[in-house]
């Protein structure tokens, strides 16, 4: 709820409209005991007085009574009237559209045409004949708002259910044996609640004005009960000689239609999860860069030279230190494993390169990446575009989630390939075919013409692959690209990215968190725990002797095809939190070599060709 309000707050529109709104309700509600006069006493001796004449805050109205006591009450009922027909039309709409989009077929049919029908009519003129079948007043009124409003939310919540009706959790209630009452209350509802919210807060200010307009033309509140349309019906007639008796209702109604809008622009913002972490508020083109101190020096050779990078995630007051101080290179040609639990930042580090981690909340604090010499972190949006795909092209765990559902996976291969290069569509779809084929999918010009959802795991990762391929890079950072995928498969994979890497000099940063696939496929590897390179040196010697016990213990979680029978390893404890590490050695908690050295001051990173981060390594190097 705090955390609600913090939100809702941040937007200062949002708040503003709160205070307003907030104010207005207090007013409205504390109307029956403020020292107000009768709304309703006439007095045609004080017609039209002024403001602040004759003892009349507001002045009077053209029967003389109290504008300011027939303003407080006639708000009162506008809002009631305008709460009451959103939360009718919410509710009854709201129902109708679950039902329809959980049942389907013919329930939805059935239903979703009637609201059609309600829908075919124009608005203003529907309300205007129920209120006239019903007779006017107030309730009438009410419910004619109320019920032209039904199919708009019918229809936002059948979309909504629809969605929902056919994920993996209803189905999991459904095999629970749930029945269908309870799935709609306990897995649907809840779904679709900040979805109805979200519509109601953002109506409400529409419906009080429909409301206004019926008591406008007379078929709402009816003499002499005030209400906001109502006083400004009569005071129509004398807009050019009294004007403060439209004025005063017209004002009251601006101020509430603006602040309910207001706040219900923020209450969406703030519902929504995704933009909870500010992750969708106003995404960057790179990734924020605040780097204090002097610019690192510049590497005299190497490819890909990563220095000291620290990314840090910045969410509210919390810190989370994803990546700490990670210096990794990478040579021509060369395969570099970097290995580690989940979370262990990974994936932050390999984003980082290309300035891709999200921002907000994403901020890389120092450090520096140099590709052939030339400084990354920091570069110009530009810059980075005409780099990204062309010289570093990533591979990433999902290919479903990563390949747009909706094209055929040739039109996007040619689309990579042209966004750099300008060539003919004829001649990108020579090249896709051939990508295609350089990847091993067999018939590859019938295969170009598939959508990813009729290609199998592997090859949709064949298709990942091709994709990255796509403009010859010189790096190719693959992040757990075989993760979702068998064992069988996952081999196939690997034989391919090894056979690219030997016929087209690629070097690649290969992220995984399997150490039987590092000894496959990488050159040298690099261990990664909360953050901070725990150890690295050439892949053999790492396998054979691992220096760091976490390094030990993460190669005995690899089972061994044949190698007898052995109890699998586990390591005990969870990793820890960036955003909270102890002092020390980060995996001192879950080691059982650790002294109370381990647990204090700064451990470093020694060694050459084989670093350890450990006060007391397996091996010695
Ligand atoms: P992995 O090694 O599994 O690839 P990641 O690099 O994805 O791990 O994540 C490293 C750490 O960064 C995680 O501990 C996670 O808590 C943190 N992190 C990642 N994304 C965010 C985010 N958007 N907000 C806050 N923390 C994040
Ligand atoms: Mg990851």
């Amino acid at each position: 709820m705090t955390l609600f309000l913090r939100l809702l707050f941040r937007n200062k529109l949002a708040g503003f409209g709160a205070v307003v709104l907030g104010v207005i309700v207090v007013l409205a509600v504390l109307t029956p005991i403020l020292p107000l006069q009768p709304p309703n006493e006439t007095n045609t001796a004080d017609r039209f007085l002024r403001p602040l004449q004759g003892g009349h805050l507001l002045g009077t109205d053209h029967l003389g009574r109290d504008l300011l006591s027939r303003l407080m009450w006639g708000t009162r009922l506008s809002l009631a009237v305008g709460f009451a027909a959103a939360l009718v039309a919410g509710l009854v709409g709201a129902a109708i559209g679950v039902v329809a989009g959980y049942f389907g077929g013919r329930t939805d049919n059935v239903t979703m045409r009637g609201v059609d029908m309600l829908m075919a009519f124009p608005y203003i003129l529907l309300a205007l004949a129920i209120v006239a079948v019903l007779g006017p007043g107030l309730l009438n009124a009410l419910i004619a708002v109320a019920v032209v409003n039904i199919p708009f939310f019918a229809r936002n919540i059948r979309g909504v259910t629809v969605g929902i009706a056919h994920r993996e959790f209803i189905d999991a209630a459904k095999l629970a044996g749930m029945g269908h009452t309870r799935i709609l209350l306990s897995e649907v509802v809840p779904n679709i609640v900040p979805v109805v919210v979200i519509a109601m807060s953002t109506t409400i200010g529409w419906m009080i004005l429909e409301t206004a307009g019926l008591s406008f033309l007379g078929l709402g509140s009816q003499p002499p009960q005030a209400d906001l349309g109502s006083m400004l019906g009569e005071a129509r007639s004398a807009l050019i000689t009294a004007p403060h008796t439209s004025v005063v209702p017209g004002v009251m109604i601006l101020l509430i239609v603006m602040s309910v809008n207001l706040l219900g622009d923020g209450i969406r913002d703030a519902l929504d999860p995704r933009l909870r972490s500010g992750a969708l508020a106003r995404p960057m083109a790179t990734t924020r860069v605040e780097r204090a101190g002097a610019p690192m020096p510049k590497p005299e050779d190497g490819l890909l030279q990563i220095d000291d990078l620290e990314t840090q995630f910045h969410v509210g007051t919390r810190v989370y230190k994803a990546v700490n101080k990670v210096s990794l290179a990478l040579n021509p040609g060369e395969c570099l494993g970097l290995v580690g639990e989940s979370g262990s930042g990974k994936s932050v580090t390999a984003l980082s390169v290309m300035g891709l981690v999200a921002s907000p909340p994403g901020v890389i604090t120092g450090g520096a990446v140099h590709l052939q010499g030339q400084d990354l972190i920091g570069a110009p949006y530009e810059l980075l575009r005409t780099l990204r795909g062309r010289k570093v092209a990533y591979i990433f765990q999902d290919p479903l989630s990563t390949l747009h559902p909706l094209y055929r996976i040739g039109d996007q291969l040619i689309e990579a390939i042209r966004v750099h290069d300008p060539v003919s569509h004829a001649q990108a779809h020579r090249r896709a075919v051939k990508l295609l084929e350089d990847v091993r999918i067999p018939n590859a010009g019938a295969r170009a013409r598939a959508y990813p959802h009729e290609l199998s795991g592997g090859m949709r990762q064949r298709v990942g692959i091709a994709m990255a391929l796509a403009n010859d890079p010189d790096i190719i950072i693959a992040d757990e690209p075989t993760t979702a995928l068998d064992v069988t498969v996952q081999a196939q994979i690997l034989a391919l990215l090894s056979d690219l890497r030997r016929d087209r000099g690629l070097a690649i940063l290969f992220i995984t968190h399997d150490f039987g696939v590092v000894g496959q496929l990488c050159d040298r590897v690099a261990v990664m725990y909360g953050g901070r390179i725990v150890e690295a040196g050439p892949t053999g010697d790492v396998l054979t002797a691992p220096a760091h016990p976490y390094t030990k213990r993460l190669i005995a979680c690899v089972p061994e095809l044949g190698g007898g029978q052995r109890a699998l390893a586990a390591i005990p404890g969870l990793p820890p939190a960036v955003d909270n590490l102890p002092e020390g050695c980060a995996f001192a908690p879950r080691c059982d070599k650790a002294q109370p050295s381990c647990k204090t001051g700064e451990i470093d990173l020694t060694g050459d060709t084989r670093k350890v981060r450990c006060l007391f390594p397996e091996v010695a190097l």
